[in-house]
């Protein structure tokens, strides 16, 4: 074997002489080459250093891959802290309004309408007070007459002329008495069958809640 060969076989032998897979025989073949031919002793170096680097590559891939994962992982945790903090202040600023609300409505809670027949005597006026004084004698009762809600709607819907007109030409209310009174329930059930009632409503059966929904509804329908 002349010396060329020797190194061509010998080279092709490197990567495996440096993974180590080499039978015995083989191996020393080559590590005697190596001692005394400075090309190859080179070109083993090289494949040494060619190994190490992509061995250094492997390990930067690998510490990008895992740096990716934790970046996805913030980036679902941030994305689920936006949207429960987002619903957390959907939330409370629903019940901010739902309270204000309730407030502002307050007052009217503890007040009871009892509408009136068209064709109610004064008898009969007479007694639905007696009821309502029987039952709760420190009651606030309030008449309200059908002209005095006249006068009333045309201050709130200055601006709706045709409809004024109508109403003045065939006024469509009804009058009523607003009770002030803690006995409201008690009294809706009284004053059901009494002569000249035509209908009682109240709002303190709603909750908060139904109170704000139906203010909204209501706010959407009278426009
Ligand atoms: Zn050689």
């Amino acid at each position: 074997m002349n010396k060329e060969n020797e190194c061509e076989i010998v080279q092709d032998l490197l990567l495996n002489y440096e993974d180590g897979v080499l039978h015995k025989s083989t191996e020393d073949f080559v590590k005697k080459h190596i001692a005394t031919c400075e090309n190859c002793k080179r070109r083993l170096k090289e494949i040494k250093q060619d190994i190490e680097h992509m061995q250094e590559q492997e390990e930067q891939e690998k510490e990008i891959d895992y740096l990716k994962k934790i970046n996805k992982k913030i980036n679902v945790k941030k994305i689920l802290l936006i949207i429960i903090s987002t619903m957390l202040a959907i939330i409370i600023i629903l019940n901010v309004a739902v309270f204000i609300n309730y407030n502002n409505m307050k007052e009217q809670l503890g007040n009871f309408k009892i509408f009136l027949s068209d064709d109610i005597t004064n008898e009969e006026l007479k007694n639905i007070e007696e009821v309502i004084k029987n039952i709760d004698d420190k009651a606030e009762i309030q008449y309200v007459s059908k002209e005095e809600v006249l006068d009333e709607t045309k201050e709130k819907f200055s601006s709706k002329e045709n409809l004024i007109e109508q109403y003045e030409q065939n006024n469509p209310f009804m009058a009523y008495y607003i009770v002030k009174t803690d006995f409201i329930e008690k009294l809706q059930e009284e004053l059901k069958d009494v002569k000249g009632v035509s209908n009682t409503s109240s709002l303190i059966h709603l909750n908060p809640y139904e109170l704000f929904i139906g203010t909204i509804a209501k706010k959407l329908t009278s426009k």
